[in-house]
């Protein structure tokens, strides 16, 4: 009886882990941006300004791209491909909160190819934050990146190392000042979004993780070299996305839908915020892959598992932006916390909150949130 009540446990779990994972359940990821400026402080933003002369800070820089993630977390859009197909649009339910801002001074660190030995030297809260480190590649302005570790597994010992490397960020900002005279950050944003999608277990739906398009076993007119033998495996083994195989097959191998095709306007070129369309689409499958994550090793990232502990501070502010605790007490040491300099610093707590000794200036904030503990 004990066996089968345990064989029966394992069989809910397993069910609940990989096949029904509440969607339904909103999720906040808790995620911390690492600027990474040469030895004497130019190549990036820094604690004050956009390193050219603008106040207009990393944190000022960083917020902004997590609230444009959090909108784009907050759109989705009907999937293009296979052409007509009835694919239900589904709430994405995630978000992400900014943990910390960090600024580093390094000529050893300051490039995107020693990006990994960045994250080694100075990564923060590996295990509980995912990291992003911004960083420069010489004589290009394209922003793109990559992320570490993919795996949505609750890790058998050790810490999960969640991290993303991205190129050109600083770059691609000075240049939208120079050429329009304003700064966006939407398609950047967007990419930091793609590569959150990796870190949340997701692979390209049409193209080899290193983004070269899935061999489809034909000749494309717009893109030859993708001939090759046709791989079923190249894509992310989602049920509900279609790989290249599919849509060439369906178009007679005359569009891919990792390419865009000039001459069909992209009829059948993928809108998957997971291939290289600058677009947002998540299929429901992969929503519920990114949740199923969420509820495993990804866990340990979320917001409402870092209020289920109690937080004790001396002193509150940057670089940590955002504190998460149960029962949280700032202040019972002596000196006084203060909150100046246009700090802006949220804390979550599920429980309560107690302050002592500490002083807000008119230039800065402090909000107080209240976060429950998960429900999943
Ligand atoms: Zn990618």
């Amino acid at each position: 009886m004990k066996n089968f009540l345990t064989s029966l446990f394992y069989f809910f779990l397993g069910l609940n882990l990989y096949g029904q994972s509440s969607t339904n359940i909103a999720k906040t990821i808790r995620v911390n941006y690492h600027f990474m400026l040469k030895g004497n402080g130019t190549g990036n933003f820094n604690e004050v300004t956009d390193g050219d002369g603008r106040i207009y800070s990393g944190y000022d820089w960083a917020r902004n791209q997590v609230l444009q993630m959090n909108q784009q977390s907050d759109q989705n859009i009907q999937m293009k491909i296979p052409l007509g197909n009835t694919l239900p649009v589904l709430d994405k339910n995630y978000n992400y909160v900014l943990d910390a801002v960090y600024f580093w001074r390094d000529d050893n660190t300051y490039y995107y190819y020693q990006a990994d030995n960045a994250y080694t030297l100075y990564g923060q809260d590996k295990g509980s934050v995912m990291n992003v480190l911004i960083a420069e590649t010489t004589g290009s302005t394209v922003v793109g990146g990559a992320a570490n570790n993919v795996s949505i597994a609750i890790p058998v010992s050790g810490l999960l190392n969640k991290y993303i490397k991205m190129q050109n960020e600083w770059d691609a900002y000075l240049d939208q000042w120079n050429n329009l005279g304003y700064f966006s950050g939407w398609a950047q944003s967007l990419t930091t979004s793609h590569e959150f999608g990796h870190l949340l277990g997701l692979n390209h739906t049409v193209l080899y993780g290193s983004g070269a398009p899935c061999p489809v076993g034909c000749p494309l007119a717009n893109y030859p070299n993708v001939q090759g033998s046709i791989n079923y495996s190249c894509g992310d083994n989602i049920t509900d996305t279609p790989t290249a195989w599919d849509i060439t097959s369906s178009n007679n191998c005359t569009e891919h839908p990792g390419i865009f095709n000039a001459a069909t306007n992209g009829l059948y070129f993928s809108n998957n915020l997971m291939d290289y369309s600058n677009n947002l689409c998540l299929s429901p499958n992969q929503i519920q892959y990114i949740h199923s994550g969420l509820e495993l090793g990804n866990r340990a990232f979320t917001s409402c598992n870092a209020v289920a502990n109690d937080l004790s501070l001396c002193d509150v502010g940057y670089p940590k932006v955002s504190y998460f605790g149960k029962n949280i007490l700032v202040g019972n040491c002596g000196t006084q916390s203060d909150i100046t300099n246009r700090e802006k610093i949220d804390i979550y707590y599920s429980q309560s909150v107690e302050l002592n000794n500490i002083e807000i200036r008119a230039d800065s904030q402090l909000e107080i949130i209240f976060e429950p503990v998960c429900s999943f």
